[in-house]
């Protein structure tokens, strides 16, 4: 199977003053076709930028992202629009990403009609359609964003990025703004359009417990940089990293007979105006050595498909 995305040494850099804040440093991955990869990391580690960079949200500093083996930044004006039906994004906070002015009608029809797919009563009944496809009722329409839960509203942004039958969706914390008790509800809703539409995911998160249910694989990055990749239950049952060992020591374990050593990282996540020489993760790593200081570790595949960026691996 080749890869529905691949993202080849992506860089977003952002200037500060006189200097550069390397916002996602030299990513590279694929993510397969009704596949769902995690992208997990501290807020502020450039998991969001990335995303946005990859399908031009943002303009990329350096590298390439290929869509179906084309490069997405080769695109012009026209190629982007039409490529835009194939790829959507799902937003955290789904209050601040829906019109406050407009109907649920209004909303989900919006890109129908930026896109000139449907019109009329045709569109109508494919609002319907989307709507029932995200557990919400048709009576539903005409009402504001204002009107609904948390839940219902990211249910209606998902509806919204559905309206063109998209293959690729970044979804960007989709259910981090919301109660504890619907974040279930909503993953399972993404799983089951997945299956249905047979959707590809970027799922962006901070929280480990609820990336593995959903995530196929699993990239840990922090300060800009990718620390580990692998299989979801890999990463859960073996993490290579201290950085990933110390976020998941802070995840609760429902299985008590498994121990887990809890791992405090120590100080705050330096700058990334200034990040640390070497391995960016050093100045918080329990198991830093000279060679940290000195070399960036390199990428390396420590197990068949399980990659770490590690100096105590090599
Ligand atoms: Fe820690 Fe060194 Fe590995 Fe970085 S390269 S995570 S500092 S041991
Ligand atoms: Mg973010």
């Amino acid at each position: 199977k080749s890869p529905l995305v691949e993202v080849i040494d992506l860089q977003k850099y952002f200037s500060v003053g006189d200097k550069q804040l390397k916002a996602v440093d030299h990513l590279n991955f694929e993510i397969y076709p009704g596949e769902t990869v995690g992208l997990v990391g501290e807020s502020g580690c450039g998991k969001s930028t990335a995303g946005r960079t990859m399908i031009r949200l943002y303009e990329a500093t350096g590298g390439e992202v290929r869509f179906n083996g084309k490069n997405l930044f080769s695109f012009n004006q026209k190629e982007l629009m039409k490529v835009r039906r194939e790829i959507q994004m799902i937003f955290q906070d789904p209050y601040a990403s829906l019109n406050p002015r407009m109907t649920v009608e209004d909303i989900i029809g919006e890109p129908l009609t930026i896109h000139g797919i449907v019109k009329g009563k045709q569109k109508h009944d494919r609002i319907v359609e989307l709507l029932e496809l995200v557990g919400l009722s048709p009576d539903h329409l005409n009402r504001f964003p204002h009107e609904f839960s948390g839940g219902q509203r990211q249910r209606i942004g998902i509806a919204r990025a559905l309206a063109l039958n998209p293959k690729f969706i970044v979804c960007d914390e989709p259910i981090s703004a919301l109660d504890v008790s619907i974040q279930a509800q909503v993953v399972n809703l993404l799983k089951e359009l997945q299956k249905k539409m047979g959707l590809t995911y970027l799922f962006i998160a901070h929280d480990l417990a609820m990336v593995k249910y959903i995530s196929d694989r699993i990239i840990v990055m922090y300060l800009g940089n990718m620390m580990e990749l692998t299989e979801s239950e890999e990463l859960y049952s073996d993490p290579l990293h201290p950085y990933t060992k110390a976020l998941l020591s802070s995840v609760p374990i429902p299985n008590p007979s498994v121990h887990r050593e809890r791992i405090v990282i120590s100080g705050d996540v330096p700058s990334p105006i200034n990040p640390p020489s070497g391995c960016v993760f050093r100045t918080r790593c329990p198991h830093a050595m000279d060679i940290c200081a000195a070399e960036k570790p390199k990428w390396k595949e420590e197990k068949p498909g399980h990659f770490v960026a590690c100096h105590l691996y090599i």
